[in-house]
């Protein structure tokens, strides 16, 4: 007769969280998506090639933000929607033809975003989710680009100078509102000439504080500013 079988030890518990710390990545790991599903369906072979210099550095960036929450990118793709890039939740990038390679870095941050504690359904901080790309983006350049400040950089440079007041004035309302002004409002918040590496350490900080509050909603009180949610939000 052969022996009992031993009972099975009971199941391990599941591991807790690990504490956000910036993650030693190492090279090997990036791209994770082949050049072949990289903005393949374009026909300018020397701008799909610096594109995809700045995606592997941006990807690279962006992944320390996201540690172990990572949405991974599959494809990068031309579209002919109607915004300049969007990004889709099955890890799909669209960008249009016209669009500079900073609006990649942007497209990169949602996966992080996306994937952290700030997206939860009917959370007001997932209406930080744009701002939260741009000021990715903003200090990405600052790193990844050859002329500094960039065109974009600029713009947004302009935004942080003015009042409230001023920069939600006239224009398109949703850009503003849900783009461009909370973009500026975290950017002045930080202070002049600040580095991607202490928006990074912002970035884990805005987290932990996210994690003491208990699941609310903390962006907005921080920051002192709510953006629209939704279009349907945005006055015409
Ligand atoms: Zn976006």
């Amino acid at each position: 007769m052969p022996p009992p079988v031993p009972p099975a030890p009971p199941a391990a518990a599941a591991p807790t969280a690990p504490a956000p710390q910036v993650a030693a990545v190492s090279d090997d790991a990036y791209p994770a998506l082949p050049y072949s599903d990289f903005l393949a369906n374009g026909d300018d072979e020397g701008r799909r090639q610096a594109f995809w210099v700045v995606f592997h550095a941006g990807e690279k960036e962006a992944r320390t933000f996201a540690l172990n929450r990572w949405i991974p990118v599959v494809r990068v793709q031309y579209t002919s929607a109607g915004a300049p890039g969007e990004w889709s939740a099955n890890g799909v990038i669209g960008m249009k033809g016209t669009t500079d390679v900073g609006a990649l870095l942007h497209e990169l941050f949602h996966p992080v975003f996306a994937a952290s504690e700030f997206h939860t359904a009917g959370d007001r901080d997932g209406a930080w989710s744009e701002a939260f790309c741009n000021v990715f983006r903003y200090y990405a350049e600052t790193e990844l680009m050859h002329e500094h400040p960039t065109k974009w950089q600029s713009s947004i440079d302009r935004v942080v100078a003015m009042t409230e007041e001023q920069a939600l004035s006239g224009g398109e309302q949703w850009r503003k509102r849900k783009y461009v002004y909370p973009t500026s409002v975290i950017i002045k918040k930080m202070g002049p000439n600040q580095t991607l590496s202490v928006w990074r350490q912002h970035w884990f900080e805005l987290l932990a504080m996210k994690r003491q509050a208990g699941g609310g909603a903390v962006l907005d009180q921080f920051f002192g500013y709510a953006p629209p949610m939704h279009k349907s939000d945005v006055p015409r």
